[in-house]
């Protein structure tokens, strides 16, 4: 065996991936029991109305509760629910809580909350497609479809074939909204916007990050919103950490905006207090 052969073979057993390896698959088993084990609970993260100060919305974003290694993040679990084809489940789980949520939160906060969820590619490609079901739920519950935005990604444009399409438009027809997550970091194609009828774009925190007056990033801010509006689109802001950051975002015409420097993601009953401190 060649030297340099040998090497980069046994480049694919290293300790630290082997451990990886072990760790992925030890979270993919122990993720099997943690939707019936009640391990998943929500945070909320408010999402505030730039011109106003307003707050009538939020976004859930999932925690998981491990009962040996405490909160692990969605971008450790995610992935493997997506592999293992749970996302589904938990998806619907997600969808189910949030949509309690809301209509909770449409009597004690704002009559037009409404609830941002977070929906992966995998879930639109399995044939228990949540769509029909999740406007049926909704509609069950009372609740219009307005109450609602899902999140998703360029990618599940990128391939998207008749069953996407055709989700988006049942959701379009039910008046659920639909936002286009970590705009700017994928292969975002304007026609896709106005193809598949997307409600809101979210400007990547990568752009925030370094936002200055003087910065490429605040030209693009500028560009992405003056896009999006000629478009119809509303712009939410991600990942504001600073007042600058905020103060740019309204100068640069953005609509929402959330982050840590107007509130972390919180519990459920932390939001309402938090919304009456702020008013
Ligand atoms: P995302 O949807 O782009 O969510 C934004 C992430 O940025 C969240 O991380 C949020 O906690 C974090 N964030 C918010 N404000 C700030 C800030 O000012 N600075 C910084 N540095 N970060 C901020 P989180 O909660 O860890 O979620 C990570 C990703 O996991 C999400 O990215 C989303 O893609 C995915 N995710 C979360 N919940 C769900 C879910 O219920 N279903 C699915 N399919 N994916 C989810
Ligand atoms: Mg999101
Ligand atoms: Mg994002
Ligand atoms: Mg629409």
């Amino acid at each position: 065996v060649a030297k340099g052969a040998g090497r980069n073979r046994y480049s694919f057993f290293t300790p630290a991936l082997q451990e990886a390896a072990l760790t992925r698959a030890r979270l993919a088993t122990d993720l099997r029991f943690a939707l019936g084990a009640q391990q998943f609970h929500l945070l909320y993260q408010p999402i505030v109305e730039l011109a106003t100060g307003a707050v009538y919305k939020a976004e859930a974003l999932i925690r998981w509760q491990h009962p040996e290694r405490g909160v692990v993040s969605p971008a450790a679990f995610i992935p493997i629910a997506e592999t293992s084809g749970l996302i589904v489940e938990i998806g619907d789980w997600v969808f189910a809580q949030a949509a309690r949520q809301v209509q909770q939160w449409r009597q004690s906060v704002h009559p037009q909350f409404q609830i941002s969820i977070n929906s992966s590619p995998v879930q639109f490609q399995h044939a228990r497609t949540q769509s029909e079901t999740w406007v049926q739920r909704l509609q069950t519950q009372g609740l219009p479809g307005e109450c609602l935005t899902v999140e998703i990604t360029e990618g599940v444009l990128l391939d998207s074939n008749a069953g996407v399409t055709a989700k988006l438009l049942e959701w379009r027809d039910a008046g659920i909204q639909v936002a286009l997550d970590d705009f700017g970091t994928g292969y975002s194609s304007l026609s896709y916007l106005q193809k598949f009828d997307i409600d809101f774009i979210k400007i990547d925190q990568s752009f925030v990050r370094d936002l200055h007056a003087q910065s490429t990033n605040f030209t693009l801010c500028k560009a992405m919103v003056a896009m999006a509006h000629a478009l119809g689109l509303q712009v939410v802001a991600e990942g504001v950490e600073t007042a600058e950051q905020r103060d740019l975002l309204l100068q640069a015409g953005c609509d929402y905006a959330q982050g840590y420097w107007f509130a972390r993601p919180m519990p459920a009953e932390a939001l309402v207090d938090w919304v009456a401190a702020r008013a």
